[in-house]
């Protein structure tokens, strides 16, 4: 934005001076535009060189930028139409603001300063036949450029709140609305470098309900639906209690991850399995009379895998040994 409104500022005084020079009918103005040229020529500078680098030199160069335009609103609008008005810095006045996605407050007061400056040099120095008009305008600009800025602003903050809500939603699962396998991989990016390093302990547990297959083809894919969502419901309030990463992985299989040094793996995970069973969610053709299912864990400090596609593929085979040995239970990777 800085860059664009700095080259903006010096091609459009590049273009006077250049006219200025021009045309005869413009030769007075030849005293104008050159400085206010040279002024946004080194803003331009700055912001595409040392305002990249620092924080406060952009800010810096942003409000040299305003000051200058709001300078040169005021020589144009003021002191070079004394026996005339100021109808070009009006188009300024209203324009201006609507180009910053600052805070509304801050435009909204620092265009009232800008206003009220110029009211007082126009009342100072031109007549009252051009003085009346300017400031009457000056202050309908004003209550026009702030009806704008408001529209255009709270326009800006629907498209970035739904943008928002769609990035939300593309890596949360629709149904159970715990992390996605998209938000799953995302997460396991960010843990990748620390788990090659073995710089963190990163503990996953593979939960897979038990013969969902049969508890769907019993009582419907609604039934099965509704299971998963209070599933769902359950792993998250483990993963709040534990400050567990949970994510459905893919069908009726969950994936919790946790990075606590101290952790107790086997506790937690005898804590999942139960937690379910605890529910007692009725399924008369399970050998335990309800919905159970089977966890397997990898630890990376536990030889678990040093990478993600170990820990993931190690949780699996402890899954795949609980379910061999009977479901309903927990089983650790290595153990
Ligand atoms: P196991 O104990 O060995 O895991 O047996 P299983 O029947 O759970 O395993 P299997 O992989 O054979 O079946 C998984 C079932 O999960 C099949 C599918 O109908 C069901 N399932 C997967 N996703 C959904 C879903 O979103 N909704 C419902 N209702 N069922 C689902
Ligand atoms: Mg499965
Ligand atoms: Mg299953």
């Amino acid at each position: 934005m800085l860059k664009k409104l700095s080259v903006l500022g010096a091609g459009l005084m590049g273009v006077m001076t250049l006219f200025a020079f021009l045309f005869p009918y413009l030769y007075r103005m030849q005293s104008l535009y050159p400085p206010y040229f040279i002024a946004y020529a080194l803003i331009c500078a700055v912001a595409f060189t040392l305002a990249q680098k620092h924080r406060w030199v952009r800010l810096a160069t942003a409000s040299a930028l305003i000051l200058v335009t709001a300078a040169f609103g005021m020589h144009l609008g003021i002191f070079y139409t004394l026996n005339g008005n100021a109808n070009l810095y009006m188009v300024f006045l209203i324009i201006l603001p609507m180009l910053f996605i600052t805070t509304p407050v801050f435009t909204r007061c620092f265009a009232f300063v800008v206003c009220a400056v110029f009211s007082v040099l126009t009342f100072l120095f031109k007549d009252v036949a051009h003085y009346e008009i300017d400031i009457t305008n000056c202050w309908v600009s004003y209550v026009i450029s702030m009806f704008g800025t408001y529209m255009i602003n709270t326009v800006r903050m629907e498209n970035i709140d739904a943008r928002r809500r769609l990035y939300d939603e593309a890596l949360i699962d629709g149904l159970t609305q715990l992390n996605n396998r998209r938000a799953f991989n995302a997460y396991m990016e960010t843990l990748h470098p620390r788990l090659l390093t073995n710089a963190v302990r990163v503990t996953a547990y593979m939960i897979d309900i038990d013969i969902f297959k049969l508890f769907n083809d019993t009582y419907g894919h609604i039934e099965g639906d509704a299971c998963l969502i209070e599933l769902g419901r359950i792993f998250g309030e483990l993963a709040k209690e534990h400050d567990l990463f949970i994510a459905r992985y893919g069908g009726e299989e969950f994936i919790a991850i946790s990075t606590d040094a101290a952790l107790d793996a086997p506790a937690l995970g005898e804590k999942i399995v139960r937690a379910v069973f605890d529910e007692r969610m009725p399924f008369a053709l399970s050998p335990y009379g309800c919905v159970t299912v089977s966890v397997g864990c990898a630890d990376s400090r536990a030889g678990g895998g040093s990478n993600d596609f170990d820990l993931v593929n190690n949780a699996d085979m402890a899954l795949y040994y609980a379910k061999e040995h009977g479901r309903n239970r927990f089983s650790m990777f290595g153990a």
